[in-house]
């Protein structure tokens, strides 16, 4: 999203704009959802108001008794609408504005990526609509993203039914027809279950665009079932993106890696065309590096994946592509850099685009 100031034909500040900001920015710094909240909120009440009607409470001082605003909302709308950079988000510019990763650290790879297969709505466990998270990575600079709400079985999660995956794609549908011509591709987040098998219906699956398999439940599983386990789901014809393959966190309540065979489950994903995910989540920075060495070295594509939860957090693909550079992962097997038809060829036919190594 561009950090510009917000300015209007006028000279004036967009209200909406600037509190969409501010909550873009908290994100991106890994926020919990219930302070950015407060901003989406507000920005989504004055949205909805006629400019006129704006107007006229910011003079009269009775936007703060619009419900959804508060006082640090109000002023910050009072301040736009003065025509000023709001205090707030002067702040927050300064302190969370800068670049994530310094210097020129995954800058080419980022420069390549058009897309991102791995990111939550407000269905399952995001914090924002659909269309909020499809519009953030269209400004982001992407030609395309894949929605991937959990499975059902992920009920922490709010994981989608198949009737309600169903509901989601006709929303798709309609979401595409405004942001044209950026695609917001189907897809899901599907748990791998026990048995190896997938946590959705298979018709259904066929039907998406793109399926991301990963692994929330059982994560301690003995190191020779947990490799079955994987196997069973990177050689599914349906599955295309292996997520964030050893479960582990890093911050918070740390969790350590999943034992399984690495080489016999990247030569399965190299032989069966199905993407390692490079997750960039802060939390998990998964594969470690002498995982993703491995990967590169078996011969696998990759797909640079932001597993955002809120619009902000679309911007960490940066740590993605530092950590590939790092370990040597070649551009033309990122999945994430090709185009919407390139991804579409190989998701349908397992074709990488000529330029890839194949
Ligand atoms: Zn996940
Ligand atoms: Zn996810």
């Amino acid at each position: 999203m561009a950090a510009g100031p917000l300015l209007g034909h006028g000279g004036e500040v967009d209200p909406v704009a600037a509190l969409e900001r501010i909550a873009f920015l908290l994100e991106r710094q890994g926020a919990v959802t219930y302070r950015v909240q407060a901003f989406r909120t507000a920005a989504s009440v004055i949205g909805e108001l006629a400019d006129e009607e704006l107007r006229e409470r910011a003079e009269n001082g009775t936007l703060g008794r619009l419900k959804g605003l508060g006082p640090k909302t109000t002023r910050a709308v009072e301040e736009a609408l003065a025509g000023r950079q709001p205090a707030y988000l002067a702040r927050m510019e300064e302190e969370a504005g800068g670049p994530l990763v310094e210097g020129e650290r995954g800058q080419r790879l980022l420069r390549a990526l058009r897309g991102d297969c791995h990111l939550h709505s407000d269905w399952s466990d995001g914090g924002s609509p659909v269309e909020a998270m499809a519009g953030a990575a269209r400004d982001l600079g992407h030609d395309w993203c894949v929605l991937t709400d959990h499975s059902p079985r992920l009920t922490v999660a709010r994981g989608l039914t198949a009737e309600r995956l169903r509901q989601q794609l006709a929303l798709v549908a309609a979401v595409n027809v405004h942001l044209a011509p950026f695609r917001l591709l189907t897809g899901i987040e599907c748990d791998i279950l026990d048995d190896g098998s997938l946590d959705q219906e298979p018709e259904l699956l066929d039907a998406l665009d793109v399926v991301v398999a990963s692994i929330h439940s059982t994560l301690r599983m003995a190191k020779g079932p947990m490799t079955r386990r994987m196997l069973a789901a990177v050689r599914n014809p349906l599955v295309d993106v292996l997520g964030h393959c050893t479960g582990r966190q890093i911050t918070g309540k740390p969790r350590p890696e999943s034992e399984f065979d690495a080489g016999e489950v990247f030569a399965a994903c190299a032989e069966h065309r199905t993407a390692v995910e490079i997750n960039c989540r802060p939390d998990r920075f998964d594969p470690p590096r002498r995982l993703l060495r491995q990967a590169v070295d078996a011969g696998t594509l990759f797909a640079i994946d932001s597993d955002a939860h809120a619009p902000g957090q679309l911007d960490w693909q940066i740590y993605g592509c530092a950590r590939a550079e790092e370990c040597g992962v070649p551009a033309e097997r990122v999945i994430t850099t090709w185009t919407a038809r390139q991804l579409a060829t190989w998701t349908r036919t397992g074709r990488t685009p000529h330029r890839a190594a194949g």
